[in-house]
């Protein structure tokens, strides 16, 4: 096992709506450690390419593209900022139409390319709570803890709908699973980094349980694991 400056390397793998950004979130509270939510990087490339316009089918093009791409996760005043070249795109990057640009264009190898490299740049130090699609498989196979958070396509969609009503858009729950399932083929069907559970993650079906019961034993295990690696989280 490597040992790092910082503190373990813990990642948090699964489908979308499976709870992880929540559970890295108050899990890193919870540790000290820092979180960073890969989805919302790859979010940002989405929004970006998008925004310039770049042809998803000219690769030549998305590579450049990618070249002067500077993704960021700060934290201001509590508040998780994403910031895109510059441009605070926090909340631009949560619709359901960037959900399933950002399923689209993460199957493209300059896209991940470039936020592979930056992502394990961040997280080489330890300290980290990652969580993504290919955390444990691809980007840190390495990990110190690595889990596969999932619950059913029902459950998950139902979260979804609930997280999208509450910040005001008015989504159908029948959509939603439309979007879910649709979002759960591309992420597991592509080439590159599908979506898979790494042989070593632990698997936890989040569909009946609270996010405190998965929370304090997801923390129980990553205490222990702390403690048995001689570093201080
Ligand atoms: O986690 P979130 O739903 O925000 O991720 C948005 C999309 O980003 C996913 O559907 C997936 O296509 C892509 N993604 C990825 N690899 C990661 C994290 C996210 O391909 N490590």
């Amino acid at each position: 096992m490597p040992s790092r400056p910082d503190g373990i390397i813990i990642a948090i793998d699964g489908p979308s709506g499976a709870g992880k950004s929540t559970i890295a979130r108050l899990l890193a509270e919870r540790l000290g450690y820092i979180q960073i939510d890969t989805g919302a990087m790859y979010r940002a490339a989405a929004l970006l390419l998008s925004l310039a316009t770049v042809d998803l089918e000219d690769l030549a093009a998305v590579e450049k593209f990618c070249k002067t791409l500077d993704i960021r996760l700060e934290l201001d005043s509590g508040r998780q900022v994403v910031r895109g070249n510059g441009t605070d795109v926090t909340d631009l990057i949560r619709s359901p139409e960037m959900s399933l640009l950002t399923s689209q264009t993460s199957s493209l190898r300059p896209v991940r390319e470039a936020l592979l490299k930056a992502q394990q740049q961040m997280g080489s130090r330890g300290g980290v709570v990652l969580e993504g699609r290919d955390i444990g498989t691809v980007v840190f196979p390495d990990a110190e803890i690595k889990f596969y958070l999932s619950a059913s396509v029902a459950e998950r969609a139902r979260r979804r709908c609930e997280e999208l009503n509450s910040k005001g858009e008015t989504v159908s729950f029948a959509e939603t699973v439309v979007d879910v399932e649709k979002r759960d083929l591309q992420d597991t069907a592509r080439d590159i980094a599908p979506l898979r559970q790494a042989e070593d993650a632990l698997l936890i079906d989040s569909s009946r349980l609270s996010i405190d019961d998965v929370l304090n034993s997801m923390e129980a295990l990553c205490r222990h694991k702390i403690d048995n690696m001689g570093v201080s989280p």
